[in-house]
């Protein structure tokens, strides 16, 4: 398997996956989007609430906050030596106490929260949680543990993850001479992946088509001299994964491996132990 970044940024990682299946791509994929773990509060105990909010509701808020994650430090609390009871080890404690003092409504954020751990904070201060009136206050504590996506959503490590097949298009421009300026299939291509340079006939394809080409074929079906030919190559994919930050790409990639041959081993244990009728 080959493995080739092409663009990154805090939110995006794009990267080309060569040499593996559309089923294996797949399979990763679908443990990243649900079994990759991350931080998120999973308890709050509200102790003065004189927002316009319910307790249910403003706890349903607190608890889609994402926070930063590291999983070499915690424990999943069903992993945990306490049995999921609660120690640190698998779970961070987090407070808030605002009282607003001033004449105006005040905004609570979830930089207002304060963790036991620094490693372990909102990944954005600048999340709205309540608004509260002038001399109303809001106090809860709250705890964070680690938990996996298709549990609750909350817990999730990647907003979303994707792969196309990597796009070969095939261009004869020599097939042009007999069509008109400004072909139709320049025109039509979504994408713009057709242009003229000056003093050019026919219009050439740019370098990097691959990164935006959607296949929709509408170039090779359109085109009246056949001189184009849209392919893909089996084994290649264009994977992008989007985040908002609870986990780095890296640790996000390491560990969706590592679950994955963990689920190897595991099938292949329940299939040593399964009598399998000949
Ligand atoms: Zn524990």
């Amino acid at each position: 398997m080959e493995l080739e970044i092409i663009e990154q940024t805090d939110q995006t990682l794009q990267f080309i996956v060569k040499d593996i299946s559309i089923e294996m791509v797949n399979a990763l994929r679908r443990i990243m989007v649900g079994w990759v773990p991350s931080m998120a509060v999973d308890e709050v105990i509200i102790l003065k609430n004189d927002s316009p909010l319910y307790d249910e509701i403003l706890a349903h808020r607190i608890g889609l906050i994402p926070f930063t994650t590291d999983l070499d430090a915690y424990n999943l609390p069903e992993d945990c030596e306490c049995g999921g009871f609660g120690c640190p080890l698998c779970q961070v404690s987090t407070t808030c106490e605002v009282m607003n003092d001033s004449k105006n409504n005040l905004v609570i954020y979830s930089g207002d929260l304060k963790t036991n751990d620094p490693k372990i904070v909102p990944v954005n201060p600048n999340i709205p949680i309540v608004k509260i009136g002038s001399g109303e206050s809001l106090i809860f504590e709250a705890y964070a543990v680690l938990g996996r996506p298709n549990e609750h959503v909350k817990w999730q490590s990647v907003s979303n993850a994707f792969y196309r097949y990597l796009p070969i298009i095939e261009f004869d421009s020599s097939k042009c001479k007999n069509c008109p300026d400004k072909c139709i299939v320049s025109r039509m291509c979504p994408e713009n992946l057709y242009e003229y340079t000056d003093g050019k006939k026919s219009p050439e394809l740019v370098e990097e088509y691959w990164k935006t080409c959607t296949l929709c074929r509408s170039c090779e079906s359109n085109c009246p001299e056949t001189a184009i030919k849209v392919d893909y190559e089996d084994k290649a994919f264009i994977f992008t994964i989007e985040s908002d930050g609870v986990l780095p790409f890296d640790v996000i990639l390491r560990k969706t491996f590592d679950i994955f041959l963990a689920k190897i081993d595991e099938a292949f244990e329940k299939l040593e132990s399964a009598e399998i009728q000949e």
